[in-house]
This record gives structure tokens, C-alpha cells and sequence, in this order.
């Protein structure tokens, strides 16, 4: 708990990832989470890994050992079969109790514009999970507004906008956020004179704080405490909409 602020993380990657060689660990992630104040993590895997099924194992043994400080995502190639691809899906949800399905764009080459991506909102659907978009870096695909058809196609799936469009793209974020009910907004890289331009247009019950890599954790968190708003709009963001979403 940080300045009498419970604080929910949601957006973080334990596990292996092939892309850039980054390795964390349910202890190193332990160790930030407590040094920054952090009670509980969304665990996501590393979007280009070796074995999806080992990476979503090692977030389920860790939300099993720390169930109060993890709840679990999870991610893989949507390029497999698709019948795999929902077949894992399904798994994490049934084994391991994830509440949420994560895309990243940038590594994962789809379009979610097209039709032909259809399966990938279904199966987070279909499960009941939270689907967590990345955007910005890795447009076109990564675009928030292209979230919008899905979200007006699917109005009971929750999309997360990860990282509001990355900066560039937070104004298309805020017209995503304000066209779909549905369309929540995670905060991480944003300025804070943006995440306050996103604060005239999304209401805090839909605007969630994530980290992405640890040592962004202190920072991203730092900058919502210090934005000069209500510390209902501040308990809002840190804690109460994410445990909705994620759970507590
Ligand atoms: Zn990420």
C-alpha cells in the first residue's frame, strides 16, 4: 500500500521473452512490487516465447503461491491453429483461473480490424476474460482506433487499451475510450499532462495503471499519486477499477 493507496499493477511480464532476452522472476517481481508499494500484478507473458503453455504454467504456480499478490493473463502466438489457440485460451481460464487475455500487436502481426481476427475476441469472450490490447508502438495493427469495430461487435468483451496508444496515438485512445462503454485505457507512458487530457473525456472507473517492465514500476505509479485530481478519481485508478476487471 503506498500513501494509504492500495495499488494494482496492470501490466506486467514474468516469464522468458525470445524477442529481447528478457528473463523475470516471480521473486524478482516480488521484490519491485514490494519496493514500489505494489499489493497485487496482472502477470502477463512475454509476447514472443519458446512454449506458451510453460510460460502460462509458471504464472499459474505463482498465482498459486501468492494469491493475493497475482492474477494471471494469458498470451500466445494467435497464429497457431486456431482450434490451439482456443484450446489454451480455455485452459487458462479452467485450470488456472486467468482473467485475461492479452494481444500485442507488435509482435503478433494481426489485423483486428479484419474479420479473419474474429477468433481472438470470441475466445476471450467466450471465457469471460478481459481482452488487453497493446498499442501504439507496432501500428498499424496496433492502433486503438481499431479496437472500435471489435468493441461495437462485441459490447459484453472488455478491451484495455495497453498503454493508451503509446503517446503518440493517446488521442485516438481518448476517441476509442469515448465512442465503446466498453473500451477501458491503461495509463502506462503516458505523460502526466496527457493521462490528465485523458481524464476530461474517460471517467477513472475505466483507466487502470500498469508498469510494463520493472523499472518503469515506481515511475507509472509515482505519476498518478502526484497528478493533482480527487483521491477518490486516484483510488479509482490504482485499485478499484483493475480489481473489478482482474479481481482482488
Ligand atoms: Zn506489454
Amino acid at each position: 500500500m503506498k500513501q494509504g493507496f492500495r495499488v494494482f499493477d496492470t501490466h506486467a511480464h514474468l516469464g522468458r521473452a525470445r524477442h529481447s532476452g528478457r528473463v523475470a522472476t516471480v521473486d524478482g517481481m516480488l521484490r519491485s512490487m514490494d519496493a514500489a508499494g505494489v499489493d497485487r500484478t496482472l502477470l502477463i507473458p512475454f509476447p514472443v516465447v519458446e512454449d506458451y503453455r510453460r510460460e502460462h504454467d509458471l504464472i499459474a504456480d505463482a498465482m498459486k503461491c501468492h494469491p493475493d499478490r497475482f492474477a494471471g493473463a494469458a498470451c500466445l502466438n494467435p497464429f497457431v491453429p486456431e482450434s490451439e489457440f482456443r484450446d489454451e485460451v480455455r485452459r487458462c481460464r479452467e485450470t488456472h483461473g486467468f482473467r485475461a487475455l492479452k494481444f500485442q500487436p507488435q509482435y503478433q502481426g494481426l489485423n483486428p480490424l479484419s474479420q479473419r481476427s474474429d477468433f481472438l475476441f470470441e475466445s476471450a469472450l467466450e471465457n469471460g476474460l478481459v481482452l488487453v490490447c497493446h498499442t501504439g508502438a507496432g501500428a498499424p495493427y496496433a492502433l486503438p482506433s481499431l479496437f472500435i469495430h471489435p468493441a461495437r461487435r462485441h459490447p459484453d468483451l472488455r478491451i484495455v487499451l495497453g498503454h493508451a496508444g503509446g503517446g503518440l496515438y493517446a488521442l485516438e485512445a481518448i476517441v476509442a475510450a469515448t465512442v465503446c462503454p466498453n473500451i477501458f485505457v491503461e495509463l502506462s507512458t503516458l505523460t502526466p499532462h496527457t493521462v490528465l487530457e485523458v481524464l476530461e473525456y474517460v471517467g477513472p472507473d475505466r483507466l487502470m495503471a500498469g508498469s510494463d517492465l520493472p523499472e518503469s514500476l515506481e515511475i507509472e505509479i509515482g505519476k498518478i499519486l502526484a497528478l493533482p485530481i480527487p483521491d477518490a478519481a486516484k483510488r479509482a485508478i490504482l485499485w478499484e477499477t483493475p480489481s473489478r476487471l482482474f479481481g482482488e
